[in-house]
């Protein structure tokens, strides 16, 4: 099980975290040593994102004898790099959801994802996270044909999920809200809400170490003993541990098989312009939310605390990030807001997120001793800090919650290890090439 030079080494420097607009704005620096010699604990999690990083706090919280291990730093995958975007619901709607597992549990699924938000809005409060949390999200349509199913979906969620918060948005409105001819309606969701997502984890790391969480950074588990007590083999230590939490999203490859069978990693970018000061980045977003549109390959994009545009877009399914990666985004910001033509773009970095064939994250129990989730596809600053809380419950006896999810399908993509790959690629331009039709 010895694992490969996969995306876990790709794209970045060793230990270094990318040139983002949010690692020049951190607000805290941490580092933690490196895991050596002989270790043992209660839990052993691996991967120090928003999902190991909450799974290790609510542990520790219940008593708990935590190690957390990442193989670069605390908060340098996605959780680091990401959209910000703290979205309602599951990446699915809930009329595929009501498709895919029946009315009922979509509720409870609807239900989970309303939790996973108020739990991080609750943990930000708790912990006094400083992360530039705002709220709401606009989902825009880029198509006419769109906007009747924005607006029967707002009504939906109000009558049938009892949820208030989101609204129709007509052409006339959101070109008002967006200084651009883009999109033709949409809905706004202000229950949903935006932040600085490396900051938001740094504020996780910093009260799991203060729960008493030993973190070891430059620490890559190479291999997993399964065994109660499992043991985890790192190029100079060795953990023992009585449960093992996997919660390595689009990097897992080699490590554990049947995770990375269901979880495919594909890349991702984000720009930010210099700030704009407060009267043009007033003109593109108004009321200061966040933007996704209905695109396959989403353009998703919002105003920094600075007044910088962070843009989100592209699309580039290769293994390697593209070498100009603000140049390689720039395009589909120019395409919503050509008035920014002459801006300068100070910063583009690229991000690996685990996706799923049904977009639905894989939780899963691979031992009596081993839980995973991850494959948030895209849809994880909320979920992913909730999947750490469900299984942090599961490991102390109260797995229902973790069920529910575990519950939901998720299938091997088709071509095995070697050939999901191009069949996912191939898919994938379909997909995009059908949204420019
Ligand atoms: C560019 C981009 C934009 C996104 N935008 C949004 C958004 O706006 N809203 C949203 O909800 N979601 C968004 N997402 C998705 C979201 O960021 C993820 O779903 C979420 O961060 C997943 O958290 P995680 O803890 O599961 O994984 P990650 O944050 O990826 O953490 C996994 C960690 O595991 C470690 N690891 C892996 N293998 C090993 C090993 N063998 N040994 C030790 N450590 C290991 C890695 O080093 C990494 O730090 C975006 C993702 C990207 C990349």
């Amino acid at each position: 099980m010895a694992i490969s030079q996969g995306f876990l080494h790709a794209n970045d420097k060793a230990g270094q975290y990318p040139a983002s607009y949010y690692t020049a704005t951190a607000n805290k620096q941490l580092s933690f040593p490196t895991l050596e010699g002989e270790h043992t604990c209660d839990v052993c999690v691996i991967g120090a994102g928003y999902a190991g990083l909450s799974a290790a706090l609510h542990l520790a919280e219940r008593g708990y004898k935590v190690h957390l291990l990442d193989a670069h730093r605390v908060g340098w995958g996605a959780s680091g790099r990401n959209g910000g975007q703290l979205g309602s619901g599951q990446r699915k709607d809930q009329d595929e959801l009501e498709s895919l597992v029946g009315l009922e549990r979509a509720k409870e699924l609807w239900g989970l994802a309303e939790t996973a938000k108020s739990l991080t809005k609750n943990l930000i409060a708790k912990y006094q996270i400083q992360c530039d949390l705002k709220p709401g999200i606009l989902h825009a349509d880029h198509k006419q044909s769109y906007v009747k199913h924005s607006k029967a979906y707002a009504e939906k969620l109000a009558n049938t999920y009892n949820y208030a918060d989101i609204r129709f948005v007509g052409t006339a409105e959101i070109q008002e809200m967006l200084d651009t001819t883009a999109y033709h309606g949409g809905t706004l969701d202000m229950g949903a809400a935006h932040l600085h997502p490396f900051n938001f984890v740094l504020g996780l790391a910093d009260a799991c170490k203060n729960a008493g969480v030993q973190i070891f950074e430059n620490s890559e588990v190479l291999e997993v003993e399964k065994g109660e007590p499992a043991k985890l083999k790192l190029a100079n230590g060795q953990v023992t541990a009585r449960y093992v939490v996997f919660a390595c999203n689009g990097y897992i490859d080699s490590l554990e098989k049947r995770v990375a069978a269901r979880v495919m990693p594909i890349n991702n970018y984000i720009i930010a312009t210099e700030p704009l000061g407060e009267d043009l980045a007033r003109s593109l977003i108004s009321n200061d939310v966040a933007v996704a549109d209905s695109r396959f390959v989403i353009n998703y994009y919002r105003l920094s605390a600075d007044n910088r545009l962070l843009f989100g877009g592209g699309e580039s399914y290769s293994f390697q990030f593209p070498r100009d990666i603000k140049a390689f985004v720039r395009k589909p910001m120019l395409q919503v807001y050509p008035q920014l033509k002459d801006v300068p773009i100070e910063y583009g970095w690229g991000g690996t997120l685990g996706i799923t064939l049904n977009r639905m994250p894989y939780f899963a129990k691979l031992a009596p001793n081993m839980l995973n989730a991850s494959g948030f596809s895209g849809h994880g600053v909320a979920m992913a800090t909730l999947a750490g809380q469900l299984m942090a419950e599961a490991i102390d006896g109260q797995a229902s919650r973790f069920d529910v999810m575990e519950k939901v399908p998720t299938h091997v993509f088709p071509g095995g290890r070697h050939l999901r790959w191009p069949l996912m690629v191939l898919g994938m331009l379909y997909y995009s090439l059908r949204d420019r039709l």
